[in-house]
């Protein structure tokens, strides 16, 4: 049997993320993940970092094409009545946000790693988790080559996403999960076009959302809301490119820029929480244990803020022989999630039109939008839940 630390399941932002947290004092990780590296380094996802996000990758040493590459917002547009309403996040709150590819963190992150001699374990097969409730957790799995594989640790940290084998571990009587599922879900694509805009826009248009983001100069990210059941073969690049001017058109000519479609998807839209994110010597971390929609760009940001926590966490239980910030990590992650799950069913349920277009909802939405970018105290509060609240948030 192979003995280490802590087992972590799944090569994410959260997984690799807390593997260097756990380096840097000295702790040993094993990294299990289902897929190839090409796999994971490739998977378009998130593209909007928080500064406390920046902040940390920066204080380990992982941001230096983070600052080379990444793009310094201080602003987003919300874009309705055909002409756009600024918030300005830096004047606002004094902080900025960055956009970087999660998939470029994932190679950073992965590329650390391996420069100092760790491995992880890609193609791991058939992961399962054996006596969690002691002090000594196995975990079992099947490697690249077909061999069967056990591993011994002090503790596992489960951050292998939402469909991921580590919540299912837990007993269902140990566990409360909260769910709620959308009536619509993101068509995404990648296009290979210069930005139209030097920010994020998130139009209300009556036709539905749609959002404007980059992942580089020459790199745009464009998303338009779907219906849940939407096939993917039924939009060609041509209807999407025609329904995005559509619902980004404005009446100062702002213009669209195209280019080769590189990726396209639909996304579901759903809000998660699960309430235990422990059980025994199991963690749970990231979209394992909370999902977020995407509208409000916190699902990558929750994960890097869990693992924050839990790497001290696991410090102090392992190194020092103290449970107390281990008993206290459901809780003192659960309070920021919570206000993370509300911002994000807020940016979604003011921008995005529901299947039966009630006209008495539209004049709220627009009424919240109007609100939201002519008070100060309505753009503020918008703007210091989009920049991500600091660490310590109670
Ligand atoms: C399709 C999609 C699109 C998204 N788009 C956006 C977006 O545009 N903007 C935004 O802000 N957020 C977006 N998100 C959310 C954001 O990407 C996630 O919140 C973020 O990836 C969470 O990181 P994580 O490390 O917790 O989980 P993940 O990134 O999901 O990583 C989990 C890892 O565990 C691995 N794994 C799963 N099961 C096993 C197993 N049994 N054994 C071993 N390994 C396993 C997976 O392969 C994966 O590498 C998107 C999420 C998805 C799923």
């Amino acid at each position: 049997m192979e003995r280490t630390e802590v087992a972590i399941v799944g090569a994410g932002p959260a997984g690799l993320l807390l593997a260097h947290l756990l380096q840097a004092e000295g702790v040993d990780t094993v990294v299990l993940e289902a897929r190839s590296r090409e796999y994971v380094e490739h998977r378009v996802r998130a593209g909007v970092c928080e500064h406390t996000t920046v902040a940390l990758l920066r204080g380990l040493g992982l941001a230096d094409r983070l600052d080379r590459e990444g793009l310094v917002h201080g602003g987003l547009t919300l874009r309705f009545d055909r002409a756009d309403h600024r918030i300005d996040l830096a004047a606002l709150t004094g902080k900025s946000i960055t956009v970087y590819g999660q998939q470029e963190i994932v190679k950073d992150l992965i590329a650390a790693r391996l420069a100092t001699g760790q491995d992880i374990e890609f193609e791991a097969a058939d992961v399962r988790l054996h006596e969690l409730t002691t002090d000594a957790p196995t975990v079992t799995w099947t490697d690249a080559h077909g061999g069967a594989r056990e591993l011994r640790a002090d503790a596992v940290a489960g951050c292998d996403g939402f469909h991921g084998v580590c919540r299912a571990a837990i007993p269902a009587s140990a566990l409360t999960c909260y769910d709620h599922v959308y009536p619509y879900a993101w068509l995404g694509v990648l296009a290979q076009a210069p930005p139209s805009h030097e920010e994020l826009i998130y139009p209300w248009h009556p036709r539905g959302f749609a959002l404007h983001s980059m992942r580089s100069p020459e790199l745009t990210r464009l998303y338009l809301q779907v219906n849940p059941d939407e096939r993917l073969d039924d939009w060609s690049d041509a209807r999407i490119w025609d329904e995005l001017a559509t619902r980004l058109a404005t009446d100062d000519g702002f213009t669209l820029r195209q280019g080769p479609l590189l990726e396209k998807g639909i996304t579901p839209m759903r809000s998660f929480v699960t309430e235990t994110m422990r059980h025994g010597r199991l963690f749970l971390a990231g979209d394992a244990a909370h999902i977020v929609p995407p509208t409000g760009a916190k699902g990558m940001n929750l994960a890097v803020a869990d693992v924050r926590r839990l790497g001290p966490a696991l410090v102090a239980l392992l190194r020092k022989n103290d449970s107390r910030p281990a008993e206290a990590y459901t809780e003192r992650c659960l309070s920021r999630v919570w206000r993370a799950e509300h911002f994000s069913y807020f940016m979604t349920t003011m921008l995005h039109r529901f299947p039966d277009a009630d006209p008495f909802v539209d004049q709220l939405q627009l009424s919240q939008l109007r609100y939201t970018t002519r008070s100060t105290a309505a753009a503020t509060s918008l703007a210091e839940n989009y920049v991500g609240l600091p660490f310590d948030w109670p």
